[in-house]
C-alpha cells in the first residue's frame, strides 16, 4: 500500500525545519566555516520550497509550482557552493546560477505552455542528479591529503546514491502509469518522497559531520602547532620524539637529535625590536623545513631554541645537514622595515644511540654549548656515548 504523500511532505518539511535550524546554529557557532552558510541558507530555501508543494491546486499553477521547484534546485545549487566553500575551492556562480535558471524555466515551461507533469519529473531529476552529482565529486577529491576525510567521502557516496536514485526514479517514471499531481498516492511518488526524507537528512549529518571533523582537526592544529613557525610545539615534539626513540631501539636504526639555538638573538631583538626577531624566528622555521625529510620531527623547544629529530640517520649524516641548515640560515637575510637582518645559527648534534630522549638531549646540548663556546655559528657534535 502506498504511504500517503501529502503526510510525507508534511515529514519533510517538518524535518527540514529541524535540520535547518541546526545548521543556522552551527553556522552561527562557526562563522569561519562560511560553507556552513551556504548549507543553512540551501536548507532553509528548500524547506520553502517544499512548503510551497503544500499549496498546489491552491494558487495558480503556472506560479506555485516553478516557484517550488526553483526552490529546490536553489538548495542543491547551495549544497554544491557550500561544498566548494568548504575545500576552498572557487564558487563557480555562473554554473550554478545557469543551472537554477534552467531548472526554473524549464518547469514554467512546462506547466503554462505545456502542461506536462513527466517533462518537469524529468527535467527536475536530471538537474538535482546533476547538482548532487558534481558535488560527490567535489566531495571526494577534496584535499589536502592528509586531512581528515572520512566524513567528506561519506557524505560524498550519500550525494552519489541520492543521484542514482533519483535517475532510477527519473527512468521508471514513465512506465508508472498516468500521473496527474506530484501527490498522487502511487508506490513511486510515495518512494520518492521516502528518499526525499531520507537524503535531505543524510546530507544534513554528513555537512555537520564534516564540520565537526574540521573543528577537531584544527584543535588538533592550536594544539601541537606552534603558530609562530609551524614547527612542533615541545608538547608534541616529545610525544612524536618518544615514539621514533622506541621504534629505532627495535629496528637497531641509527636515530639523531639536533639542537638548534640563534646566535645572540637577544641582541637583535633589542636592536630592531620584538617583531623583527619574530620575523627571524619565522625565516629560520623556513629554512630548516627546506631541507627536511617528511619523517623527520622539527619542534620549538622554547624561545629560540629548535630541536629536530632525524630518523635512519648517523652523526654523520646528521653533521651533514646541520652544517647545510648553518650556511643556508647564515646566508639568509631577513629584510625588515627597512633593515637586512643577517643572523647565524649554533647546532649540537647527538646520535641516540638506544638511549632515551633526556640523555640525548643532555649530550645534544653538551654540544651546543661547546658550539657557542667555540664562537658560534657552528656545529657540535657529541663524543660517541660511552
Ligand atoms: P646566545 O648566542 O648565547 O644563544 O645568545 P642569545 O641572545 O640568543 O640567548 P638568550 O637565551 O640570552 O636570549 C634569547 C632571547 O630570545 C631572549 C628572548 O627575549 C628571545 N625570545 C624568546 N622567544 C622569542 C619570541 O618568540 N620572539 C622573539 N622576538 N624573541 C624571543
Ligand atoms: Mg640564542
Ligand atoms: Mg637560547
Amino acid at each position: 500500500m502506498p504511504l500517503d504523500t501529502r503526510t510525507l511532505v508534511v515529514v519533510l518539511i517538518g524535518l527540514g525545519v529541524l535540520l535547518t535550524t541546526a545548521a543556522v546554529l552551527t553556522w552561527r557557532a562557526h562563522r569561519h566555516i562560511v560553507a556552513l552558510g551556504y548549507w543553512a541558507a540551501g536548507a532553509l530555501i528548500g524547506v520553502v520550497g517544499m512548503s510551497l508543494v503544500m499549496f498546489y491546486g491552491v494558487l495558480p499553477a503556472g506560479f506555485v509550482i516553478p516557484l517550488s521547484n526553483g526552490m529546490v534546485a536553489a538548495t542543491y545549487v547551495l549544497n554544491w557552493f557550500g561544498v566548494r566553500s568548504f575545500g576552498g575551492r572557487p564558487i563557480p556562480w555562473r554554473t550554478g546560477f545557469a543551472a537554477f535558471t534552467l531548472l526554473t524555466a524549464g518547469n514554467a515551461y512546462f506547466v503554462v505552455v505545456d502542461d506536462d507533469i513527466i517533462a518537469r519529473i524529468l527535467i527536475g531529476s536530471a538537474g538535482i542528479a546533476a547538482l548532487s552529482l558534481v558535488a560527490a565529486l567535489d566531495l571526494w577529491r577534496m584535499g589536502p591529503l592528509g586531512a581528515p576525510r572520512r566524513a567528506k567521502r561519506t557524505t560524498a557516496l550519500l550525494f552519489a546514491l541520492h543521484a542514482a536514485f533519483v535517475t532510477v526514479r527519473a527512468a521508471m517514471m514513465p512506465g508508472a502509469g498516468p500521473l496527474d499531481h506530484l501527490l498522487a498516492p502511487n508506490l513511486l511518488n510515495s518512494i520518492a518522497f521516502l528518499e526525499a526524507i531520507l537524503a535531505v537528512t543524510a546530507w544534513s549529518i554528513g555537512f555537520l559531520a564534516m564540520t565537526s571533523e574540521r573543528l577537531q582537526a584544527e584543535l588538533d592544529q592550536l594544539a601541537t602547532v606552534d603558530p609562530l613557525t609551524g614547527a612542533f610545539n615541545r608538547r608534541a615534539f616529545f610525544r612524536h620524539a618518544e615514539r621514533e626513540i622506541a621504534r629505532a631501539r627495535r629496528t637497531g636504526e641509527p636515530l639523531a637529535l639536533l639542537l638548534l639555538d640563534l646566535d645572540r638573538f637577544k641582541r637583535i631583538n633589542d636592536r630592531f625590536g620584538h617583531q623583527a626577531g619574530d620575523e627571524l624566528l619565522r625565516a629560520f622555521a623556513d629554512t630548516v623545513t627546506a631541507r627536511l625529510r617528511k619523517s623527520d620531527l622539527f619542534g620549538r623547544y622554547g624561545g629560540e631554541e629548535f630541536c629536530l629529530l632525524l630518523p635512519d640517520t648517523d652523526r654523520t649524516g646528521a653533521r651533514t645537514l646541520a652544517e647545510g641548515l648553518r650556511v643556508d640560515f647564515a646566508r639568509r637575510a631577513v629584510e625588515f622595515d627597512g633593515h637586512r637582518i643577517i643572523a647565524s645559527v649554533s647546532i649540537g648534534v647527538a646520535e641516540c644511540d638506544g638511549a632515551d630522549l633526556d640523555t640525548a638531549l643532555a649530550d645534544a646540548d653538551t654540544a651546543l654549548y661547546q658550539a657557542k663556546r667555540n664562537g658560534r655559528n657552528q656545529v657540535a657534535v657529541a663524543a660517541q656515548a660511552g
